[in-house]
């Protein structure tokens, strides 16, 4: 089993090694793998050593955060004051934000040492990372296959231990699935109980900020670091948790319902559905009370997601305009010629067939046949779990119909991968929260991710049951050959 970040944290008071020491550690991993994984797209030494400093520094006064010294990794659409932020796009080419989003504030206030940006699809649209201008991330447990997307990056640096942690985002999945293919842990807070601000928006009603590590409690302390209200996130809450859930982690699952939905499993891998049983049945064995249950809404919940996602997209996507940000044509006779070629050079297929889609659902005509029936649904899939969640504590499900696709695997048509999203997309629908742990692996090697998901604001019990998991059934994350902690 890798160390955690309290042990890191531990040494790190201890004075058994510096924060520095720690951070160019990480910088060697980084400069061995990072040519080949591709996982890293902006890398910031200059400023990590610093920050390094000023963590060894806060370290020696005393009463340091528990995150403080930990090197760590963002997403390339978390605002970075002053650092590239491009969310994988030619249209954001150069773009240096002037601020920092919520959630990096509060790190870095914390000590929090970030040693680059990580690479993700254009946009955070897409499910293998491919879309990203800078070419795909490679999965670090077998490279001819992708990390999943959009936060493969993310995924990845912390599977290579090129990273103790990392914050991805998670539109219908982006944080879980890539976390399930590259065989580390992935949580999707609440919606509203973690800041927007200042993460380049997708899906505005569906965009959430999570944690991606290689233990549960490690996702517990970084989900107790960045959660809370912020008044510039008019969707966010300012939810009372109680004290650290990190410590509240270990709960007899004794007696707890939980429920299985059949519309999770159908159209599975065989190999995945025995893996989630075996999962099941561990649960069941220690007491829990496994409860049968339907979600007939959820075969229609794809369709949904990519009406809503869409529509946001393309009102979210209007500002890039070759005016305000990043890229601009280099030749054009007018403004609307020049917005024109900058839209039409600067975004790359995935992104425009999006903003085709969403423009069209929302065009007066097809609003209501599209986008309203879409927003219909949305409140009967609510419904749906409400009731469900009436007489269940937590669902156990997939976190993806299949393990991670080979790279550049032929796509007869963008809805083949879109169908992939099928088992995560209703949780961002319904804006509950969810985990994905490692729960084996398939006959290829490939990780196996399981999926818990909880109540509104019942991060709790998610990462309790993620712990029961981790700690009962023998998978870790483990350590990674060539990685900082080898
Ligand atoms: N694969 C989904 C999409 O392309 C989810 C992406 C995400 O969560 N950002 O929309």
């Amino acid at each position: 089993m890798r160390t955690g970040i309290s042990e890191l944290a531990s040494k790190l008071r201890k004075r058994e090694i510096s924060a520095v020491e720690l951070t160019k550690t990480y910088i060697d991993a980084i400069e061995k793998l990072n040519p080949t994984l591709n996982a890293y797209v902006h890398l910031t030494f200059d400023t990590a050593l610093k920050a390094a400093e000023k963590a060894d520094q806060m370290l020696k006064e005393g009463d340091a955060p528990l995150l403080c010294g930990i090197p760590m990794a963002l997403k390339d659409n978390i605002c970075t004051d002053g650092l590239l932020t491009t969310c994988c796009s030619k249209i954001l080419e150069g773009f240096k934000p002037y601020y920092d989003a919520t959630v990096w504030e509060k790190l870095k206030a914390q000590g929090a040492v970030l040693m680059g940006k990580t690479n993700m699809d254009e946009f955070a649209m897409g499910s293998t990372s491919e879309t990203s201008c800078y070419g795909a991330p490679l999965n670090p447990i077998n490279t001819a296959y992708v990390t999943g997307g959009s936060s493969g990056g993310s995924a990845a640096v912390v599977c290579a231990d090129l990273a103790v942690y990392s914050l991805g985002s998670d539109t219908g999945g982006s944080i879980r699935q890539p976390a399930s293919f590259c065989g580390v842990i992935g949580l999707k807070p609440t919606y509203g109980a973690v800041s927007r601000y200042g993460l380049i928006a997708y899906g505005s009603s569906l965009d959430q900020i999570g944690p991606v590590t290689s233990s549960v409690k490690d996702a517990a302390i970084v989900f107790d670091a960045i959660k809370g209200g912020d008044k510039r996130d008019q969707t966010s809450v300012d939810y009372d948790y109680g004290d650290s859930l990190a410590e509240r982690l270990d709960r007899d699952i004794k007696g707890m319902r939980i429920g299985v939905a059949e519309e999770f499993f159908d159209g599975i891998n065989p190999e995945i559905k025995y893996k989630i049983m075996e999962a099941i049945a561990l649960f069941e064995k220690n007491g829990a009370i496994i409860e049968n249950i339907r979600l007939p809404a959820l075969k229609i919940a794809l369709p949904v997601y990519y009406i809503i996602a869409c529509a946001e997209a393309s009102s979210n996507l209007g500002r890039y305009d070759g005016i305000r940000y990043g890229y601009r044509a280099s030749s054009y006779t007018s403004i609307e010629d020049m917005i024109v070629k900058t839209r039409s050079e600067g975004f790359g297929d995935e992104v425009k067939r999006r903003i085709m889609l969403g423009t069209y659902v929302l065009s007066s005509g097809y609003y209501d046949a599209y986008y309203k029936k879409a927003c219909l649904i949305r409140e009967e899939i609510n419904r749906e779990f409400d009731a469900v969640f009436e007489k269940c504590d937590a669902l156990i499900a997939p976190t993806a119909p299949n393990t991670a696709f080979p790279l550049n695997h032929k796509v007869t048509s963008p809805v083949e991968i879109y169908l992939s999203d099928i088992c995560t997309v209703p949780v961002n629908i319904a804006g509950i929260p969810a985990i994905s742990i490692p729960c084996g692996k398939d006959s290829k090697g490939l990780p196996i991710g399981m999926q818990i998901i909880g109540k509104k604001f019942d991060e709790a019990t998610v990462l309790q049951m993620a712990y029961f998991y981790e700690q009962n059934s023998g998978i870790d994350v483990g350590v990674y050959e060539g990685g900082a902690r080898a």
